[in-house]
């Protein structure tokens, strides 16, 4: 299972890869993740991404492809793995399809989670953290059972500055730019599957494992 994982924030993605990372026993990569390891690790691209990120600039495209590249490389990746957060632009696309095809990995699939804009910006801003432990609530999901205060340590709830629905809405706007020329791309080569992030969590699993193998 090569999955390629797409989805605004907000639609469950995170959510999604965990249960698929039980059900298939492949490993969950994300771009953050696998940042944070070869800064970490202080490979040579490691050490690339981290003075572009030390001097406030962008990680250039080649230094992320080689990035992926060394982590799809592993040997926890030969049997599958569900890549999140990768590629964003089409120049990322096509060194991904490059890459791929020099590993001899064939068959990867492409899940996009949609959910309307409206929903995902009352997901997006209904959350709550609370000022004394850290604990986060949801004002729509997982409500504290004090309402305003923190039902674990009775501390104040606040709501993170970049939450609100404006400065969610360029978020959202931006990806669904970004990724509008994505969905083309792998519309065109059929490897495309939309999901109805809508649902329960039950039922977004069970359509993504029906379009993953082929159903
Ligand atoms: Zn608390």
């Amino acid at each position: 299972m090569y999955i390629l994982l797409m989805g605004p924030p907000g639609a469950g993605k995170g959510t999604q890869a965990a249960e698929l990372v039980s059900k298939f026993a492949i490993p969950h990569i994300s771009t953050g993740d696998m940042f944070r390891a070869a800064v970490k690790e202080q490979t040579e691209l490691g050490k690339q991404a981290k003075a572009c990120m030390d001097a406030g600039q962008l990680v250039p495209d080649s230094v992320t492809i080689g990035i992926v590249k060394e982590r799809l490389a592993q040997d926890d990746c030969s049997k599958g793995f569900i890549l999140d957060g990768f590629p964003r632009t089409l120049e990322q696309a096509n060194a991904l399809d490059q890459t791929l095809a020099e590993l001899r990995i064939n068959g990867s699939k492409v899940v996009n989670i949609t959910v309307p804009t409206e929903e995902l910006v009352a997901r997006l801003t209904g959350r709550r953290i609370c000022k004394g432990c850290g604990a986060t609530f949801h004002v729509m999901f997982n409500p504290s059972q004090k309402g305003e205060t923190c039902d674990k340590c009775g501390g104040e709830l606040y709501q993170r500055a970049d939450d609100n629905e404006e400065t969610v809405t360029k978020r959202l706007t931006v990806y669904l730019d970004q990724t509008k020329p994505l969905i083309q791309y792998y519309q065109d080569k059929g490897i495309y599957t939309e999901i109805d992030g809508l649902q329960s969590i039950d039922k977004v699993l069970a359509d993504i494992v029906t379009s993953l193998r082929g159903e």
